[in-house]
């Protein structure tokens, strides 16, 4: 390689890096700082964006708002460390977090044996699974209906996990998208005949969105979602998360956002 090419090569990867870091979007929110305690670090997290009522922006502040954004803030708050906020998407914030450019994650996430050989967990703080939808006015009713047909995900979910390993059995395609909106809009739309979405997240959609969706039989891999580390790192983070839930779910804080974002809770 000449030098030119190797320092053009070099330029690129290096393009590239910068690309992926801005791929995220600039709605930094940066939390107001407690009083200085702690070690001074600033966390960086990285969240979904359109994933209500967990994250998803609010139209009349332009900021991120939701479920776990609210336990996000009382966490740190309780605990005293700082962070700032990337709303960067799913794709993007495992990305992030896999590479080592994020700290943690906290996207509604289901903590699973599969993501456990990647990340560190927190405790769960929500339990819930996936489940189809299909048009408002669609005729299918069952997983046999699918034959034939192809059916909308999200990229890396547990909805995409299940519905590729259902696919073969009732013999329905299974079709990728970036983000939530995109399968929503896919099914509503008539371009697959059936998508796979957290329930508790396509039930605010219905019920708040009005989108012209229907869920058709029970919850599938019910499990609880988790704050995540890159494996091995920010094990303080992770005790603080922990030690920060344990807290607010004792003080009535956690109640409190659950209800604000009219969650149930079971137990
Ligand atoms: N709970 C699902 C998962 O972890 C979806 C998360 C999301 O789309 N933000 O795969």
């Amino acid at each position: 390689m000449t030098f030119a090419k190797r320092a053009a090569a070099l330029l690129t990867a290096s393009l590239m890096i910068v690309g992926t870091m801005t791929a995220c979007g600039n709605n930094n929110q940066e939390t107001p700082s407690s009083s200085g305690e702690g070690e001074g670090k600033v966390y960086k997290i990285v969240a979904d964006n359109a994933f209500a009522p967990f994250e998803f922006l609010d139209e009349s502040t332009g900021e991120y708002i939701g479920v776990d954004m609210d336990i996000l803030a009382a966490i740190a708050e309780d605990q005293g460390f700082q962070y700032e906020i990337d709303n960067c998407g799913w794709d993007a914030a495992i990305g992030n977090l896999q590479s080592g450019q994020a700290d943690g994650m906290i996207a509604g996430m289901s903590i699973t044996d599969e993501r456990k050989e990647s990340y560190d967990f927190s405790e769960g703080y929500y339990t819930g699974g996936q489940i189809m939808i299909v048009k408002g006015d669609s005729d299918i009713a069952s997983y046999e209906d699918l034959e034939g047909k192809t059916v909308a995900v999200k990229t890396g979910t547990q909805s995409a996990a299940f519905a590729e390993s259902i696919a073969e059995e009732y013999g329905f395609t299974t079709v990728t998208y970036k983000d939530s909106p995109a399968v929503y809009a896919a099914v509503t739309g008539g371009t697959d005949a059936a998508g796979f979405e957290d329930y508790a997240v396509i039930s605010y959609q219905i019920q708040n969105q009005g989108l012209d969706l229907k869920m058709i039989g029970d919850q599938q891999n019910i499990t609880s979602y988790g704050f995540a580390v890159k494996k091995g790192s920010n094990p303080e983070l992770i005790e603080m998360f922990n030690a920060g839930l344990a807290n607010i779910q004792a003080n009535g804080t956690y109640d409190e956002i659950m209800a604000k974002y009219g969650i149930e809770v079971e137990g």
